[in-house]
């Protein structure tokens, strides 16, 4: 047993590159990169999240979380023979944002020899982003909508592709602080029907869908974007120039909340996943039929799907 010293690695003695307060530890880089996998590979187990001779599809945005989803997973998951991987990148059509990110993205699938999918919305539903957030502009209240429809197009496009490609799920690469920041926002907003997908499974298992996936969900922000940096991984650094104001908000207040008593993000997701199961059933409760959209077939709870009501007027 090694003395811990403020500073020096609690594992082995060696220099310390992070302090992890809700742990009350401090860890050089090879302990810190082990920890954080070894952790990813127990949320992987536990949440049963890939099994036996699947086909798992990347969600890879260019941005750290998803480049650093692709590599670790990559590096876990290599030396499992029965389980087959491609990516995915959406190209939303910001002009000057996703062209970067779509760049490094392309990067590291070549490099990791991964086949690497690019759709764009301008193909799929007929207009970029850009040209959406135009035509909200004028009308005077395209705050926070965009992120609505460019979120809504997002799931609905990867869900498709990655069915049509055979992936039996998908890899996001939300962290800790998304989740508890995405849970805090649907009770705020009294989004039931969001909350109760957030845990993962989808309300009506239909293979119409195909589940999502998210291994770094008790990984905090800060652990991610420092095992991307001691990784040397080349990311996508700005943030989307559309990105809505309630969120930022939501996301001071529990970096205010953490530092003061650490380890409140994890009692937030821990007491959410308790939750879930009785969240999903009151909303089921509530009458959730699965249709099928009559514009683009894909599975829905209306004759017409969000997505489609809202890109195709
Ligand atoms: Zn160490
Ligand atoms: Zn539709």
């Amino acid at each position: 047993m090694i003395m811990s010293k403020p500073g020096y690695c609690t594992k082995c003695g060696k220099k310390a590159v992070y302090h992890r307060k809700y742990e009350g530890t401090y860890l050089c880089r090879g302990h810190f990169i082990q920890s954080i996998e070894d952790k990813v590979r127990k949320t992987m187990r536990k949440g049963k999240m890939i099994g036996h001779g699947e086909t798992v599809a990347f969600a890879v945005s260019g941005g750290k979380d998803s480049t650093a989803a692709l590599y670790m997973l990559h590096k876990i998951l290599r030396k499992r023979r029965d389980v087959a991987m491609f990516a995915i990148t959406i190209d939303e059509g910001i002009a000057g944002y996703r062209d970067d990110s779509l760049k490094i993205a392309k990067k590291l699938c070549k490099k990791l020899r991964i086949k690497h999918h690019v759709f764009s919305f301008s193909d799929e539903l007929g207009r970029p982003l850009s040209d959406v957030v135009k035509g909200l502009k004028k009308s005077g209240k395209w705050e926070g909508t965009a992120c609505t429809y460019c979120g809504l197009a997002r799931r609905w496009l990867l869900n498709r592709k990655a069915r049509e490609l055979g992936a039996h799920k998908i890899v996001f690469g939300m962290n800790l602080d998304d989740e508890v920041q995405g849970i805090m926002m649907d009770y705020i907003r009294g989004d039931l029907m969001r909350l109760a997908r957030m845990a993962g499974e989808p309300l009506v298992q239909s293979r119409l869908f195909v589940p999502r996936i998210k291994p770094f969900r008790e990984i905090p922000e800060r652990e991610i974007g420092l095992y991307a940096l001691l990784n040397g991984l080349e990311i996508q650094e700005n943030e989307c120039p559309f990105i809505e104001g309630p969120r930022f908000k939501v996301r001071d207040f529990l970096n205010t909340l953490e530092a003061e008593s650490p380890g409140t993000k994890f009692s937030v997701l821990n007491t959410f996943l308790r939750l879930a199961p009785g969240i999903r059933e009151v909303v089921k409760k509530g009458g959730f039929e699965l249709l099928r959209c009559q514009k683009c077939g894909e599975p829905s709870s209306q004759k017409i799907c969000k997505t489609c009501e809202l890109w195709r007027k």
